[in-house]
């Protein structure tokens, strides 16, 4: 999985660099708009508006015109416009500096989720009781057959799956199944929920509690 990261600061960048490769990930960091626009192609961006050479938004329109790379536009603390920017943009998402490293890297794993990437700290494949979940391949298997499911279903299974038995909240699923910016009713979770029950044909696996969330059963 390669990131580039687009920022100027060292004395942000180069921490930044060296946790991001802690957690698995490949990183290029370049310091100017000019560097990235030459960078080698990577899975996602992290893209600080305050460039030396030009202005961030130019680069931001320039980079999704070249690619669908998910793109985390970073800006600094307070400053509205820069905030508001990064939504109007259209970035998959965005943090304000000064960040908690490990909330970023909570939202670069839910982009790639979004994007359908696979993280670098989750298993390729994983066998929970008669399912097998190939995130190469994004295909969910019950007894070596794999299951219609909607990307939305997948994604939601993938995430349940992640921590088997942990607690996944609504607003979680929401979040990194239909992004931070989604705004509107929770109940399509339970219909997608749903249908993913019938798919899976085990319907004691996910587990409803009750105005909080979700998780996976996987004790026998
Ligand atoms: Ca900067």
């Amino acid at each position: 999985m390669r990131l580039l990261l687009v920022e100027d600061d060292d004395a942000i960048a180069i921490p930044l660099v060296q946790g991001l490769e802690r957690e698995g990930y490949e990183v290029e960091r370049v310091a100017t708009a000019a560097g990235a626009l030459c960078a080698e192609p990577a899975d996602l961006v992290l893209l600080d508006l305050g460039l030396p050479d030009r202005d961030g938004r130019s680069l931001f329109g320039e980079l999704r015109v070249a690619s669908t790379v998910p793109i985390i536009v970073v800006t600094a603390r307070g400053d509205e416009p820069d905030r508001v920017t990064g939504l109007n943009l259209g970035a998959d998402d965005y943090v304000v500096k000064p960040f908690g490293f490990q909330e970023l890297v909570a939202r670069i794993n839910a982009v790639m989720r979004r994007a359908g990437l696979r993280t670098p700290e989750v298993a390729a494949v994983q066998h929970i009781k008669s399912l097998e979940i190939d995130r190469r391949a994004r295909v969910v298997r019950s007894c070596g057959v794999a299951l219609a499911c909607t990307p939305k279903e997948y994604a939601i299974l993938d995430l349940l799956a992640r921590d088997p038995g942990a607690l996944v909240t609504r607003h979680q699923l929401l979040e990194e199944v239909w992004g931070p910016h989604w705004y509107g009713t929770t109940k399509m979770i339970d219909v997608h929920i749903a249908s993913l029950r019938r798919k899976v044909g085990d319907r004691t696996l996910i587990e409803t509690l009750r105005g909080v969330g979700f998780r996976l059963v996987v004790d026998e």
